[in-house]
């Protein structure tokens, strides 16, 4: 084999492989890389709608199942993608193998539902790739050092792709899904979202971490750490796509860089907690434990000794959550625990926004004359974002997306007199890089 022959990993989502005839379009899509004189690695989802019917099936059976089963049931999905598409190109006359996590090995630590990747042997993969043969690796799962299955949490695949792309140290990782690129907000939730050329690790990794789906945040991560060069593609033809590059790379530079919705949120209150030092610890530890992700906090103020306690989990996870904080009110005496669903978070994401007092005033102005009420309120250096209900959540994302002009290039609409001095602006060296956590 031409040592000289690039390395292309290519990922495709769920809808790129919905059925037969789509899963020919994407193995024409890797036939056609692959006859261009490249190596491909192919890195699948489930089909369409496969990893929910596995989730509904096991929840109609239980509403809290064991996870390490959980994780047994949904990696199915992907390995009978995986191999599908394998069999569909060796019908096209391409050698072709697929991979589970499993035989790779994708080796996880052991938090089922949302393992983190420790490590990758790409000794086979290398193997196979100079025989000529294309591997499609089934994203979303790996193994822990028990060998059991293991999940990456959902849209794991994205994650499954840069790992094997820094792993094999791949000229760059393509992310095939049914969108033609990142956009200010979901084009299928406002017509007027803008297409991004580019857009930086970091405000992608806020994107992602505040609901925009396109790609899982940890992949963002992984891809910022390692350096991989990252393109969101589509799978239906487009000449259109964006590439996630560093700060000092990005054309253009927004105050506001997107509006998010994240659907995937629950609220837990615990009433009449006896208000003294240690008990926000004593809540929030166990779920700390159970790398449970709580996100807004509340404490309000005491009344008579007691006070109401109010923070966000992911709705995905209220159940587990809730019977862990009813453990610890019974035993420091609260009164009772609450739970609410039917709640959404909207975000307006952007490096302008911890310098830009002009931010917030607008996003609630906006939202109030919606009528939207706001529940709860949080902010960063890069994002604000606001609970509200959720049946005013795709309205909260129209309305902000206009209230910034993200439809305009430029500023989000802000005047430039209110552009941010953003510390690390041009700073000559400054890099978008972090450097943390343990393995890949
Ligand atoms: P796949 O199955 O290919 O992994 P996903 O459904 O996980 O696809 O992600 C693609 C979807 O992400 C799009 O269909 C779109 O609705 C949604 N999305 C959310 N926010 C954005 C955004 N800012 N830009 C583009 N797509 C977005
Ligand atoms: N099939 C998994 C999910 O639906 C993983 C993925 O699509 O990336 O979340
Ligand atoms: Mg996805």
């Amino acid at each position: 084999m031409n040592e000289e022959m690039a390395l292309i990993v290519q990922k495709f989502g769920g809808t790129s492989m919905a059925n037969t005839e789509r899963i020919e379009n994407v193995a024409r899509t890797v036939a056609a890389t692959k006859q261009a004189g490249n190596k491909v690695a192919v890195v699948v989802s489930a089909m369409a709608g496969q990893t929910d019917y596995l989730l509904d099936l096991s929840s109609s059976i239980s509403v809290n199942p064991p996870l390490r089963e959980q994780d047994a049931l949904v990696s199915t999905g992907e390995q009978v993608a995986a191999a599908l598409l394998a069999i569909t190109l060796a019908k096209m006359g391409h050698k072709s193998q697929s991979y589970t996590g499993m035989q790779l090995p994708m080796v996880t630590d052991d938090i089922h539902s949302k393992a983190r990747i420790l490590d990758l042997k790409t000794d086979r993969l290398q193997k196979v790739l100079d025989e000529g043969i294309i591997p499609v690796i089934a994203g979303f799962q790996g193994v822990n050092s028990e060998g059991d299955i293991t999940t990456l949490g959902r849209g794991g695949s994205d994650t499954t792709a840069v790992a094997i792309a820094a792993a094999l140290k791949a000229d760059c990782c393509e992310i095939y899904t049914d969108v033609d690129g990142v956009y200010t907000t979901d084009p299928n939730i406002c017509p007027q979202a803008r297409h991004l050329k580019q857009i930086s690790y970091s405000e992608m990794l806020e994107l992602a971490g505040l609901g925009a789906k396109v790609l899982q945040t940890r992949s963002v991560e992984l891809a910022q750490k390692y350096r991989v060069p990252l393109v969101v593609k589509s799978s239906f033809g487009s000449n259109k796509h964006t590439w996630i590059v560093k700060k000092e790379d990005v054309m253009e530079n927004s105050i506001i860089k997107g509006v998010t919705l994240e659907r995937n949120v629950s609220k837990i209150v615990v009433i009449r907690v006896p208000d003294r030092p240690g008990i926000a610890y004593r809540i929030l530890a166990p779920l700390a434990d159970l790398a449970i992700n709580v996100d807004m906090i509340i404490q309000n103020a005491s009344i008579d000794g007691h006070t109401d306690f109010t923070f966000t989990v992911p709705r995905t996870e209220l159940t587990r959550a809730k019977a862990l904080v009813q453990k610890v009110a019974d035993d420091i005496g609260a009164q009772e625990v609450m739970t609410a669903n039917g709640i959404v978070k909207v975000s307006a994401v952007g490096i302008g926004i911890k310098t830009n007092f002009g931010v917030a005033a607008r996003m609630f102005k906006a939202l109030a004359d919606e009528n939207i009420n706001v529940q709860m309120i949080s902010t960063s250096e890069y994002r604000i974002s606001a609970v509200i209900d959720e049946k005013y959540g795709e309205l909260a994302v129209r309305t902000l997306h206009q209230a910034f002009e993200l439809e305009k290039n430029g500023n989000g609409g802000l005047r430039e007199s209110l552009m941010p001095k953003h510390p690390d602006a041009a700073k000559p060296g400054s890099s978008d890089e972090t450097d943390s956590g343990a393995g890949i």
